[in-house]
């Protein structure tokens, strides 16, 4: 369907905010149900799962699976079952009591999206280290994305910040090309799962630097090195290396959200077992929820719960509801 026709006069069932797993998944329940249903996405379909490059634990896939095929495999089915997507960003929603109709507005336009009901399904932006030569080394050096950057670090020593599953998952593709990796994490021991600590413990071309924090990025036009700070000793050293991937986690980028629905002290969105939020009408699912587990089956369960509220809640304001 052309993306082109999207008419912002037209009141839209079912507004899905973000185009990752969660929000694909929903919207393939929601076109399916046959409600109108456009996604809106900033920046690329896929999230997280789509700078992925093997997902290992999304059932049905033995060996594992591209992640960026298995987000543009479900791209393809949302699309063809009648989900539109829009791109941008949303910047404001509008909720009036006394109307049924909420107001997304994108990229600051005065002209907002209309809907009937809201999935927001934004996940979560990626944590920064917030240390000097980081922001001035990004995009230099300094990376947030092995599969994107990986290449460009061939036969050089490069570091990974962090010790959660990313941390390992991208550390050991990234042995595909630099000859060295210095894995530098602030505890004694890994959150990852074990099964990718094994992995990386076992690979040799990966170093792991714990207890430690990496207090400067430093270099001339490009990274040369990192500062690292033992938190147990104090002993500080500098490493030189070309390559700093960070790999610290992700908190929720939900400014746009205001004060719209109860979130946590951390920002994430507060939802029932059926992903409704504190607002009527307006659902959330995946990695900006509050919850234990963010992993992409879980938040595709999370999007086919959201989808089918969201289905009822429309369904019920046109008087369709079957009970
Ligand atoms: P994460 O699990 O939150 O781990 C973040 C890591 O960064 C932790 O080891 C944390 O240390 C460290 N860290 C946080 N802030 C830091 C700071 N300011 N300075 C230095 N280190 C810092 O995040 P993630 O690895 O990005 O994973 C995100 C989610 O995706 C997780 O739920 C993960 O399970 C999931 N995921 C799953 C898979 C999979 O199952 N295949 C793959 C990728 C991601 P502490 O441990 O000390 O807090």
């Amino acid at each position: 369907m052309d993306e082109d026709l999207l008419r912002k006069e037209d009141v839209y069932d079912i507004i899905i905010i973000g185009g990752g797993p969660a929000g694909l998944t929903a919207g393939i329940y929601t076109a399916r149900a046959r409600l109108s249903t456009v996604l809106i996405e900033k920046l690329g379909i896929g999230g997280q799962a789509s700078i992925t490059d093997k997902i290992e634990n999304y059932p049905g896939f033995v060996g594992g699976v591209s992640g960026p095929e298995l987000v543009h495999t479900m791209e393809e089915q949302a699309k063809s079952f009648g989900m539109r997507i829009a791109f941008g960003e949303v910047t404001r929603i509008e909720f009036s009591d006394e109307s049924n109709i909420k107001k997304v507005f994108v990229n600051d336009e005065p002209e907002p999206y209309r809907c009937l009901s809201i999935i927001i399904a934004a996940g979560n932006e990626q944590r920064k280290l917030g240390i000097p030569g980081e922001e001035e080394y990004a995009g230099k050096g300094v990376s947030y994305c092995a599969t994107c950057d990986g290449a460009f670090f061939r036969d050089v020593a490069i570091a990974v910040v962090g010790g959660g599953d990313v941390a390992l998952e991208e550390a050991l593709f990234l042995t595909r090309f630099a000859k060295k990796i210095h894995v530098i994490h602030r505890r004694d021991r890994l959150r990852a799962a074990k099964i990718l600590q094994e992995r990386a413990f076992g690979n040799n071309k990966i170093e792991f630097i714990l207890d430690s924090v990496v207090d400067e990025i430093f270099g001339q036009t490009m990274v040369e090195g990192v500062k690292v700070r033992n938190l147990k000793t104090g002993e500080k050293k500098a490493l030189e290396l070309n390559g700093v991937f960070v790999f610290i986690g992700w908190s929720p980028g939900l400014s746009f959200l205001g004060a719209l629905v109860k979130r946590s002290k951390d920002g994430y969105i507060i939802v029932d077992k059926e992903m409704g939020t504190s607002r009527e009408g307006v659902f959330a699912c995946g990695d900006c929820c509050k919850k234990n587990l963010r992993q992409i089956v879980t938040a595709c369960g999370d999007g086919a719960t959201a989808a089918f509220s969201a289905q009822h809640y429309v369904e019920r304001l046109k008087g369709e509801e079957y009970v």
